[in-house]
């Protein structure tokens, strides 16, 4: 006997379909009131009477998710159905140590910068119900201790996922959420009840199984089946394409710099085919030189904020780096032709300007790039060579000849538009009791725990629409049954 009741195998859900929408509409005439079934029957009515919510998909969106109907309707019965495992992208995320939020962009506008799919649409409502902050109290609340880091990124004090993963899951179970794992949910139609038939499939056996619900909540982040569910209820769905990934960069010479960490650099990302100046497609902060490539926060924001665009290019563009943004190129240069007369009589290799914070390893590599022999003193270094030192320093043309595999933090742009939901209660404009939340959606962020933190919110929302109406709901027939009492 299945934990929850609404769960039938094919056949009996089409039997009970009809029972259930009969029994309401009797509950609701007045001859009925005079009825009086007995405790054995009522029980059984009030079961069947138990709305019930199936969320497909258990990361964080959908756990989260759940938690909330729960807490709000208790006795709303909830199924969370996942493919694979639990929060499985929780547990690998941050490195093994999750960033759960961002503690640096507190204020929703601020927030919804981070966001290069959905900024505009985050600005409103949606950050200001369920925040960081909120995020933050939340898990504190439930025993797990965070801590902020320098940039912002919010983990748990033990940088361990497995704090997040194991308070979500137990918070789940104590409320008595039914969690079902290994199984997939391939459609989601529409019965002749208004109910929901949600088909349920195990790959690795022949296995199919029906479920019924009166909410869904689509929290299936990119997967395909999540979208045809969506497509399944007239929804349109924005191509999916990577975002957050390293730049592959065609120059060998860049290996010698490999592991190389430029703390603080401004990067322009310029694509060919496409005339956008977007402010967004300059980034600064920290880059990474890695042996085949380039990658560290500001070219992962690149990737993001050009995602759809480098998709388009076939990751071919140009990125212009100034390694030393806070100095004005003439700065640079007088800073050099200083440097060159005050140590005349030293060789380039032992003695290089220090104003610019660079490490002797890409100082020598400048000199190679000038085919400068690093034992000439600097007396006899030709002007000509400084000032295109000056200018590798501010205007470093890379060429971007492909995507790199960023194990860390991935994410997909594209999904559900967000035209087609309602981003105050998460509810489907094109299908009432049918909800979405978390990556499915045309959302993403940047680095920085923003991905989690779109999926928190977005889970909080639906959760708390679901909750608030099937305690609404369920109010009725309690009203009925209060009148057959009397
Ligand atoms: C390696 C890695 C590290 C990351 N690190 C961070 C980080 O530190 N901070 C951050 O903010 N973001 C991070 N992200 C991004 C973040 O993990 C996602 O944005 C977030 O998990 C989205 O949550 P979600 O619940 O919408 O989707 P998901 O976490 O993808 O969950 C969707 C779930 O639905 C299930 N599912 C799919 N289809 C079906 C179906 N038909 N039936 C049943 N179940 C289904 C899947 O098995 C999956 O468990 C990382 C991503 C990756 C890949």
């Amino acid at each position: 006997m299945p934990h929850w009741p609404w769960l039938q195998p094919a056949a009996a859900t089409a039997r009970r379909a009809t029972p259930f929408v009969l029994r309401r509409n009797k509950c609701f005439s007045p001859a009925s009131v005079c009825a009086s079934p007995s405790i054995h029957d009522r029980a059984q009515e009030e079961e069947e009477e138990r709305k019930s919510l199936v969320v497909v998909g258990g990361g964080a969106a959908g756990v989260y998710a759940s938690i909330r109907a729960k807490t709000l309707a208790p006795h709303l019965n909830v199924l969370v159905i996942d493919k694979g495992k639990f929060l499985s992208k929780v547990k690998i995320s941050g490195g093994g140590r999750c960033n759960v939020t961002n503690g640096h962009h507190l204020e929703p506008s601020g927030l919804a910068r981070n966001y290069p799919r959905g900024h505009k649409e985050l600005r409103g409502s949606f950050f200001s119900t369920h925040g960081p902050q909120d995020t933050m109290h939340w898990f504190s609340d439930h025993g797990v201790e965070l801590k902020t880091e320098d940039d912002g990124r919010v983990f748990p004090v033990t940088d361990n996922s497995a704090s997040v993963v194991d308070c979500l899951l137990n918070e789940a179970r104590r409320l008595g959420v039914s969690l079902q794992a290994g199984k997939s949910v391939s459609s989601a139609s529409v019965s002749d009840s208004g109910k929901f038939v949600l088909k349920v499939e195990k790959r690795t056996v022949d296995f199919v199984d029906y479920v019924n619900a009166n909410y869904v909540l689509v929290a299936t982040g990119s997967s395909q089946q999540g979208y045809s569910i969506a497509t399944q209820h007239g929804h349109s769905i924005i191509a999916p394409v990577p975002s957050l990934f390293t730049f592959k960069i065609a120059d060998k010479r860049l290996s010698d710099l490999s592991g190389v960490t430029f703390t603080r650099v401004k990067a322009k990302l310029m694509l060919d085919g496409i005339q956008k100046s977007a402010p967004e497609l300059t980034q600064t902060g920290p880059m990474l030189v890695t042996h085949w490539g380039l990658s560290g926060p500001v070219v992962l924001r690149l990737s993001a904020w050009g995602a759809r665009e480098l998709y388009q290019e076939k990751y071919q563009a140009k990125l212009m780096v100034d390694f030393i943004p806070d100095i004005h190129i003439e700065d640079v240069k007088r800073i050099l032709f200083q440097h060159k007369d005050q140590h005349a009589k030293n060789k380039v290799n032992n003695s290089f300007p220090t104003e610019f914070g660079m490490v002797k390893r890409f100082w020598r590599f400048l000199l190679e790039q000038e085919s400068l022999d690093g034992d000439m003193h600097w007396a006899t270094i030709p002007k000509n060579h400084l000032n295109a030192i000056a200018l590798q320093l501010k205007q470093w043309m890379f060429e971007v000849v492909g995507k790199g595999q960023f194990k860390d933090e991935f994410v997909t742009a594209g999904g559900v538009p967000l035209s087609e939901i309602s981003l105050n209660t998460m509810e489907s404009k094109k299908q009432p009791n049918l909800f979405f939340a978390g990556e499915v959606l045309n959302v993403d962020g940047v680095t920085g725990g923003f991905n989690f933190q779109n999926a928190w919110t977005g889970g909080y929302i639906a959760g708390t629409s679901i909750g608030t109406l099937a305690s609404s709901s369920n109010l009725r027939p309690q009203a009925c049954l209060q009148l057959e009492a009397s």
